[in-house]
């Protein structure tokens, strides 16, 4: 680990929940901190966006553990985020998800005990394999729900058991293609393959929403503005609508940034809560030994999404308290095809909104690669209706004949490519597959003084992964002392 940073003043690059996050833990350390955003408003992919009034989300759709005492819960307490103002508690049903696939549907309930329940119900003839599933399931949650989880970076990410992939260990365990199945849909909230997933990524993701699984109030502009309201009232300062062309150095190590105008701006470090390959870009070729630097622009990227936001009649149907996952599998219980399903409140006029997610390969979109938001022409625009109409046609397998259905908006993996600079529209950053693990740890070892990472690309992707991302950012600037030190005493 490098040595702490002796000076005061940070400038954070991205304002998503990475950047603020880790802005917010800085100030309550002491630092001067400031954050620059490219966008008109904060909060990247948290942030969500109005459609005739309906909030449709981006990146946050449903997230776990944010119980007073369960682990995101806690991080919520130290930063001083309210999880009542912006968050309600799903499972009022008994489910949070309901995985249908072709030949049987699985409940996903909430507590350890129902899920184990749940799962030797739907898989009977597998004990022996659910007992070692569960005891390790069980082994992380309980090393989750300990503070050194985030502040000291705990001994999950230690152990080596916990870094093989899933597939290997289900491979070992002579696990049914069903188990398989179900097991692979938790890793797909990560962007991973089930054969290639870190066990730990795939027990820290089920734990997660065991614990406790939550639904926006009113959505993630709400939430992104109580995410830089806390980080001003503490002092940061947040450009906003000015993007970093360049991190400056001398002598190897950092000395601020200069803004696409040519603006400078002097820092005692940096952290760069943005995609990796988008702070190379930022530095000069010679900046980082070849060898690293090679390592990041080979690194591969998550999958990309197209999203539609569909408006449908609000009394014909209800907001639904669990999200639905349509999935097929393969005879290795690889999932081939999976949609995501959520019906949220929508506006006061009548309206709900389905929200509906499938996969979509950057490759599929490559005849407008060089073009931008909004300019990308009427072919783009047919191209992305008629698969929205396809999958919202799709839809009604799921929840029958949709009335007054409405597409409101359509996205691609232009659209978040160009949003918030991930390359290839990638949803949850670089691939966290056991393959690049050793290429991704080195993200964390960056040769140059006063350079940091933090964001999704950082530990792991998602609100609890992000913010984890930015203890372990905190961590190696200030060192664990401080942070134990400072933080330990807000829990
Ligand atoms: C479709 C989708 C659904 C998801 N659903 C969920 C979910 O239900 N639950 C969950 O927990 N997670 C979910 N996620 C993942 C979660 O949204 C992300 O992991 C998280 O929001 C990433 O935050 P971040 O801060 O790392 O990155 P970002 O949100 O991408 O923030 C990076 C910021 O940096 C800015 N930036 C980039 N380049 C520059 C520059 N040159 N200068 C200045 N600023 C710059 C960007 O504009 C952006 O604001 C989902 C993601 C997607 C895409």
């Amino acid at each position: 680990m490098k040595d702490p940073v002796t000076g005061k003043d940070i400038i954070i690059i991205g304002a998503g929940i990475g950047g603020l996050s880790t802005g917010i833990l800085l100030l309550l350390l002491g630092y001067r901190v400031t954050i620059v955003e490219k966008n008109r408003k904060p909060g990247g992919l948290m942030r969500s966006y109005l459609r005739k009034g309906v909030d449709c989300p981006v990146g946050v759709h449903y997230v776990g553990a944010l119980g007073p005492s369960e682990p995101l819960g806690k991080m919520f307490h130290v930063l001083g985020i309210s999880v009542e103002d912006l968050f309600y508690p799903m499972g009022s049903s008994g489910l949070v998800d309901r995985y249908r696939f072709d030949d049987f549907v699985f409940d996903m309930p909430l507590g350890m005990d129902a899920y184990e329940r749940n799962l030797r119900k739907a898989c009977p003839a597998e004990g022996p394999a659910l007992d070692i599933l569960m005891k390790s399931l069980r082994e992380i949650s309980g090393q989750m729900m300990d503070p050194s989880f985030f502040l000291r970076q705990s001994d999950p990410f230690q152990n080596m058991d916990f870094l093989r992939p899933m597939g290997e260990l289900l491979d070992d365990l002579r696990a049914s293609a069903r188990l398989r199945a179900l097991l692979a849909v938790p890793c797909q909230l990560i962007g991973v393959d089930l054969d290639d997933c870190p066990v730990i990524f795939h027990h820290m993701a089920v734990a997660g929403y065991l614990f406790s699984s939550w639904r926006l109030k009113e959505g993630g502009g709400k939430m992104a503005d109580a995410f830089a309201q806390r980080f001003t009232a503490l002092g940061g300062k947040l450009i906003l609508n000015r993007a970093v062309r360049k991190i400056n150095l001398s002598s190897g190590k950092v000395t601020g940034i200069s803004l696409g105008d040519g603006e400078k701006l002097l820092a005692d470090a940096v952290v760069a809560a943005i995609h990796p390959k988008t702070m190379l870009s930022m530095l000069d070729p010679g900046a980082l030994r070849s060898s690293l630097r090679e390592r990041i622009l080979t690194l591969e990227e998550t999958k990309g999404v197209i999203a539609v936001q569909a408006g449908i009649d609000a009394a014909a149907h209800r907001e639904l308290d669990y999200n639905i996952y349509r999935l097929r599998h393969d005879e290795r219980g690889g999932i081939t095809n999976g949609i995501f399903y959520q019906i949220r409140k929508g506006n006061a006029s009548g309206t709900n909104l389905l929200s509906i997610i499938a996969r979509s390969f950057y490759r599929d979109w490559s005849l407008w690669e060089n073009t931008v938001s909004g300019k990308r022409g009427a072919d783009y625009e047919d191209k992305k209706l008629t698969i929205a109409r396809d999958l919202l046609k799709k839809s009604e397998e799921v929840f029958g004949p949709l009335k007054n259905a409405k597409i409101l908006d359509v996205f691609t993996p232009l659209t978040l490519r160009d949003y918030v600079n991930c390359p290839e529209g990638s949803c949850y950053g670089v691939l966290r597959s056991v393959r690049q693990l050793l290429k991704i740890a080195s993200l964390n070892k960056l040769s140059i003084k006063g350079l940091y990472m933090a964001g999704q690309n950082s530990v792991a992707p998602g609100v609890m992964g992000c913010i984890l991302g930015s203890f372990n950012a905190v961590r190696q600037l200030a060192g664990t002392p401080r942070l134990y030190g400072e933080i330990s005493r807000l829990l």
